[in-house]
């Protein structure tokens, strides 16, 4: 075989680099970044000749300089657009951790917009003129929406739990029940962080059964936190026994400690009268009496990512006060998009409405069904070789809320007579924007509870476009 002949035949980097094309390139794009194209292209044909088997797949390669044009425009633009982007999500999971949790109303996405193209007040407090805290823009409505005395924003409910126990519990000890040392995933475990934050963790009661005098037997000199975790991923299903926040509250005031709740979804709304199991609500542990309530602010709630903290005033200073609460602080457009947010819970018929996480959660049979109808009937005129049914199925809610809720959905159901169902599945996944499906029974299954009106026309080219 000739391939000495062929490797000598390849052009030279500057070569390409002088095609009147390339230089269109180099006009748009960064020239290190075509540089680097044209030498990958260049490599990947070397790599070709030289593991090239027989004659024929070396005739096959085509080696003039015009001919690399397309694959290096094509490298060049791949490696210059975004690589975090926007994704069709068809599995029906609403609040999807890999999927980014929750997506934001329009108004937080308008208020984030604003904040950041604008310098703004985020510590600057406009009536006196001085500085002020990035916390008090929405300290008074998280109040006045969960009851709670004081509260603060960090930069996730992870960072919520270390910075309470660390402030409130380092070199004390914290009682927690054996049935509720939880692992959130992503490596967030209990027992972890309880070491990170240099508190120590009394584990007490069995993983089905705690009663209120495993806590109370337990208590010692160096108790400061009975620690309630709530078990939001996971269910214990049988002979089960828990101690409630109420025993929680009375037996920490009898002896003056203090009660740590965390939610983890932290749902604001009683999601029961649109037929979803009853969630424990922030609103319930303030009423409760807990001293220390944590959640998230991208799961149930809606919003941006972040870590809300609720509860007592002093002990919320305490935790605005420690360092790590500037290790964990929360940007200008957190707070943005979540002030947008909260806004909605002052009236919760409205928060369902607008908080998209909330409104995919309730969306109604005939709503989903006239969905996918409406989906399998614009898929059905663009593409052919597909057979397109609507079925119902069911879709979870994800994000380590609600972990047996079974929510009935309507679903379309796509068959290829080409593709099995994982290589359309592929195909799908790496589509420009890429959709995400669920598979089942071999069959490519779009749950239309979260795919969004505006994905409809880009969901129809993909099956018009895969072949
Ligand atoms: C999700 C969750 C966390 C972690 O919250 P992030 O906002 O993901 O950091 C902590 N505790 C519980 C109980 C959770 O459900």
């Amino acid at each position: 075989m000739e391939k000495k002949g062929y490797l000598r035949q390849l052009s030279s980097v500057d070569e390409v680099l002088q095609l009147p094309a390339v230089q269109v390139l180099v006009e748009s794009y960064p020239r290190s970044v075509v540089v680097e194209a044209v030498r990958t292209i260049i490599d990947e044909i070397r790599q070709t000749i030289l593991s090239a088997s027989d004659a024929a797949e070396l005739g096959e390669l085509s080696l003039e300089p015009e001919h690399l044009v397309p694959l290096v425009s094509e490298l060049v633009e791949r490696s210059m657009s975004p690589q975090l982007r926007r994704v069709i999500n068809a599995t029906g999971v609403v609040i999807h951790t890999n999927l980014g949790r929750s997506i934001l109303n329009a108004a937080a996405v308008e208020a984030i917009a604003e904040v950041a193209k604008s310098y703004s007040n985020l510590e600057f407090d406009l009536k006196k003129g001085e500085r002020g805290s990035r916390h008090m823009h929405i300290e008074d409505l998280i109040c006045t929406i969960t009851g709670a005395e004081a509260g603060m924003v960090v930069n996730n409910n992870a960072g919520a739990v270390l910075l309470a126990l660390s402030a409130v519990a380092e070199g004390k000890e914290v009682i927690a029940s054996r049935g509720e040392l939880v692992e959130i995933g992503g490596s967030f475990r209990i027992p972890d962080v309880m070491r990170q934050s240099g508190a120590a963790l009394r584990e007490v009661g069995t993983t089905n059964k705690t009663y209120i005098a495993d806590y109370e037997e337990n208590i010692t000199a160096d108790t400061m936190l009975l620690l309630k975790v709530h078990t939001s991923n996971f269910k214990v299903l049988g002979f089960t026994a828990e101690a409630s926040l109420e025993e929680m509250v009375a037996l920490a005031k009898e002896r003056e400690i203090f009660v740590m709740h965390d939610l983890g979804s932290g749902v604001l709304i009683d999601l029961g009268k649109f037929g979803i199991t009853y969630e424990p609500t922030v609103q319930d542990s303030v009423r409760a009496g807990v001293d220390i309530i944590t959640f998230s602010g991208d799961k149930l709630l809606g919003g941006p990512q972040g870590g809300i903290i609720i509860g007592n005033r002093d002990l919320i200073s305490r935790m605005k006060k420690h360092p790590l609460a500037r290790a964990l602080r929360v940007d200008k457009m957190t707070l943005a998009g979540l002030e947008a947010t909260l806004r909605f819970y002052l009236d919760p018929d409205r928060a369902v409405k607008e908080i998209p996480t909330l409104s995919m959660i309730i969306a109604s049979q005939s709503d989903l069904e006239d969905k996918a109808k409406s989906l399998a009937a614009k898929l059905k005129e663009e593409s052919g070789n597909y057979s397109i049914e609507v079925e119902k199925d069911i879709s979870m809610v994800g994000g380590g809320a609600l972990p047996v809720e079974k929510l009935p959905t309507w679903v379309v159901v796509v068959t290829s007579t080409e593709f099995s169902a994982a290589e359309l599945e592929r195909k799908l996944r790496i589509f420009s924007p890429p959709i995400v499906v669920r598979i089942k029974e071999d069959k490519i299954l779009l749950d239309v509870r979260t795919i969004l009106p505006e994905d409809f026309d880009d969901i129809a080219q993909a099956f018009a476009s895969i072949r």
